[in-house]
């Protein structure tokens, strides 16, 4: 660990923490200690946490005490989990009109006014108390952690909105101290791009962390002129905020040489989880509440649903059965890894991610770009299901596609989808985005409602 590192660890970080009023290295320490306990331990831990929440809200918040009388929820009861599954989940449409029903004005430090969805008109504005902001930051120190990474080393982000991304000299100054760089996403020409991996080359950060679609395209051309071995001090790069495709992923470590994992959570409840060492993605259990439900009835693990959080600690608002408006499934198996946190599966794109089969079966829709990303001249690509048994596959190609590709193209998706269907291969010049901005891979028109089935091409990730 170099002094700088070193300074930045011990001096700087912890300063910068407490001036902020938060205790992240308390509660990364507390986090540790939960992670070395065995996974019925944490699930009394839990327990108990979610029964104080519980409590709490009855209390303390007038939107939930009257809605517990009308669900006949009563927080004491044994079973917290079984009481939690008594009440509605909630959606933005509730938080939009009973905020101030629902926050605790008294929390240590009081609510911080947080909101989400600027860009996309859809503005939701909700509070944060330091406790959240703590644990979100220990969680990450922790799971970073677990790769090598310690808290202090260096950071580059490649990060920022129209409005974050304008970094004033304190800011800078405050970045040094903190040894992290900040890139800004927004700023992504191939000039700026060079200025960027200027940066980092100087820099030498330990981990990258960023979008994965403005991450993707700074290592495809970074990949013109750079290679593994010139990120030699590089361990980790962590995507998250969009859905992650697995040629991003393989894109990012042809170039940087290093692990890529993928961190989920939303501005609303803060991070949910995060990939571990053997590519799977844990629940951060002792922070959050996971459910998957149907209808709002939980589903057994394994199978596909809304996914729903419970912010176990944090006081201000305090999010309960939160629909954040993904789809994705509990994994029943414990995780190689040892981490006594549920593993989650998320399914990007949501219901539109998956191909219907014709044995009423859904499989999700990354299998696609594993079969189109190993074929040579294919740039781009766009998978739309017409009906049961028709396919339409949009090709971007460069001068390295052969016709032959496509009868290649035509013939995998037979042995995936089935051998009777028909797959009309088409090159186009560009494919453009959805109305929404996001660039989807695959639309069906036929995937039915995709709670309650077994995903079978799910849980397999690279990373
Ligand atoms: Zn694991």
């Amino acid at each position: 660990m170099s002094a700088q590192d070193w300074f930045a660890r011990h001096v700087t970080y912890p300063l910068h923490e407490r001036l902020r009023g938060r205790h992240t290295l308390r509660e990364l320490h507390a986090l540790a200690r939960l992670a070395a306990l065995p996974r019925v331990a944490v699930q009394r831990h839990c327990a108990a946490h979610l029964r104080d929440l519980l409590c709490f809200a009855e209390e303390h918040l007038p939107y939930f005490g009257p809605l517990f009388t009308r669900c006949g929820l009563d927080p004491r009861a044994a079973d917290p989990y079984a009481e939690l599954a008594r009440l509605p989940a909630l959606s933005k449409t509730d938080l939009r009109a009973h905020r101030d029903e629902m926050v605790y004005r008294g929390v240590p430090g009081g609510p911080i006014p947080h909101s989400s969805g600027g860009t996309s008109g859809d503005t939701l504005h909700f509070f944060i108390d330091r406790i959240r902001q703590a644990q979100q930051l220990a969680a990450r120190l922790f799971m970073q952690g677990l790769f090598g990474v310690r808290p202090g080393q260096r950071r580059a982000y490649l990060w920022g909105s129209p409005i974050e991304s304008k970094t004033s000299r304190l800011k800078r100054w405050r970045d040094r101290f903190l040894n992290e760089i900040l890139l800004d996403a927004f700023e992504m020409s191939a000039t700026q791009m060079d200025v960027h991996l200027a940066r980092i080359a100087s820099f030498k950060p330990r981990v990258l962390y960023g979008y994965p679609s403005a991450a993707a395209l700074l290592a495809r051309h970074a990949a013109r002129r750079y290679g593994p071995a010139d990120f030699p001090w590089l361990r980790l790069v962590v995507l998250t905020g969009e859905e992650v495709t697995a040629d991003q992923v393989a894109q990012l470590r042809e170039v940087f040489g290093c692990r890529v994992v993928s961190e989920y959570g939303s501005r609303e409840v803060g991070l949910i989880a995060h990939d571990c060492p053997q590519g799977r993605m844990h629940v951060v259990a002792p922070h959050i509440h996971v459910e998957i439900v149907s209808d709002g009835l939980p589903l057994a693990a394994g199978r596909c649903g809304d996914i729903l959080c419970t912010t176990l600690n944090t006081r201000a608002q305090p999010m309960i059965r939160y629909r954040i408006g993904d789809v994705g499934t509990l994994l029943p198996e414990p995780c190689p890894c040892g981490l006594p946190f549920p593993l989650l599966w998320v399914a990007g794109g949501k219901i539109t991610g998956f191909i219907a089969l014709p044995d009423g079966q859904l499989c999700h829709g990354a299998v696609t770009s594993h079969v189109l990303r190993d074929q040579p001249g294919i740039v781009e690509f766009k998978t739309l299901q017409r009906q049961l048994d028709a396919f339409e596959v949009l090709l971007v190609v460069d001068e390295r596609f052969t016709p032959a590709t496509i009868p290649c193209v035509q013939q995998r998706y037979r042995e995936l989808f089935g051998p009777r269907i028909k797959v009309d291969c088409r090159v186009v010049e560009r494919i453009p985005p959805d109305p929404s901005g996001k660039r989807r891979y695959v639309v069906s028109d036929v995937a039915p409602d995709y709670t309650g089935f077994e995903v079978v091409c799910g849980p397999a990730r690279d990373s």
